[in-house]
């Protein structure tokens, strides 16, 4: 595991030199591990050369790049947290796809450990009657009127990318307080630890609700960007997002 996360790494510094961007190392929080990394970083010239070569050279770009200072409650070794920035890479991913390449995560995220403020607070177990205890288990909340997108989010540690993308849908496009639980192929539709990973929004032509009717695309997306287009189309590799690292 350490080491394909190390490998990742490399990779995604291949790539920042790759596309110039204004990448900050995503290892300076670390020590150990980041002098290793550097070490083999000459290996990296393949790793460009295969799977990633298929990235976007524009990368970096969108039409809404955002930035998010994520905070892990638990304070935890250096291996535990790097792991977690690597999460924040594949909801990255995950969230270019469910958006058709218009939102991605930018170059200036920011994870802490042992820290409980932040736009994205990531928990063990998610408190006050969220029923995290119970089946289904209960993995995501999102309130309004603090973080610097105006809401912040909760999510469990345990999460898969999907309820991130079902937290961020609440907030960023204020659908506030509008569920859709049963719209199975929407992101809406999952919000449990051991939910299935969807990285899509429903729209009017594949809305599966029945009791609130309300496509996401339709009814909230389009709503708050209006100029964002919605063709279907799978806008291929995301950008990778830089994340800064503090350990405690
Ligand atoms: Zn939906
Ligand atoms: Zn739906």
């Amino acid at each position: 595991m350490r080491s394909k996360a190390m490998v990742f790494t490399l990779v995604i510094c291949a790539l920042a030199l790759f596309s110039c961007s204004t990448s900050k190392s995503d290892r300076s929080g670390s020590g150990g591990g980041g002098g290793s990394g550097t070490g083999t970083g000459n290996g990296t010239g393949s790793g460009t050369g295969t799977g990633t070569g298929t990235t976007p050279t524009g990368t970096g770009s969108a039409k809404v790049v955002i930035d998010f200072d994520w905070a892990l409650k638990p304070n935890v070794d250096t291996a535990e947290l790097e792991a977690k920035a690597n999460q924040i890479k594949e909801i990255n991913k995950g969230l270019y796809k469910a958006t058709e390449g218009q939102i991605c995560l930018g170059a200036g995220q920011t994870l802490e450990d042992g820290k409980s403020t932040g736009d994205i607070i990531i928990c063990e177990v998610i408190s006050s009657g969220m029923g995290i205890t119970g089946s289904p288990m209960t993995c995501g909340r999102m309130e309004v009127g603090m973080g610097k997108r105006g809401y912040y989010l909760i999510i469990c540690n345990r999460a898969p990318p999907t309820v991130f993308l079902h937290e961020f849908c609440h907030g960023e496009f204020r659908r506030y307080y509008s569920e859709e639980y049963d719209c199975r192929i929407c992101a809406m539709g999952v919000y449990t630890v051991g939910g299935s990973e969807i990285l899509h929004y429903c729209d009017d032509s594949d809305c599966q609700a029945a009791s609130n009717y309300k496509p996401c695309w339709d009814t909230y997306i389009l709503a708050q960007y209006p100029s964002f287009t919605h063709t279907g189309a799978d806008p291929g590799n995301a950008p990778e997002c830089q994340v800064t690292v503090s350990d405690k």
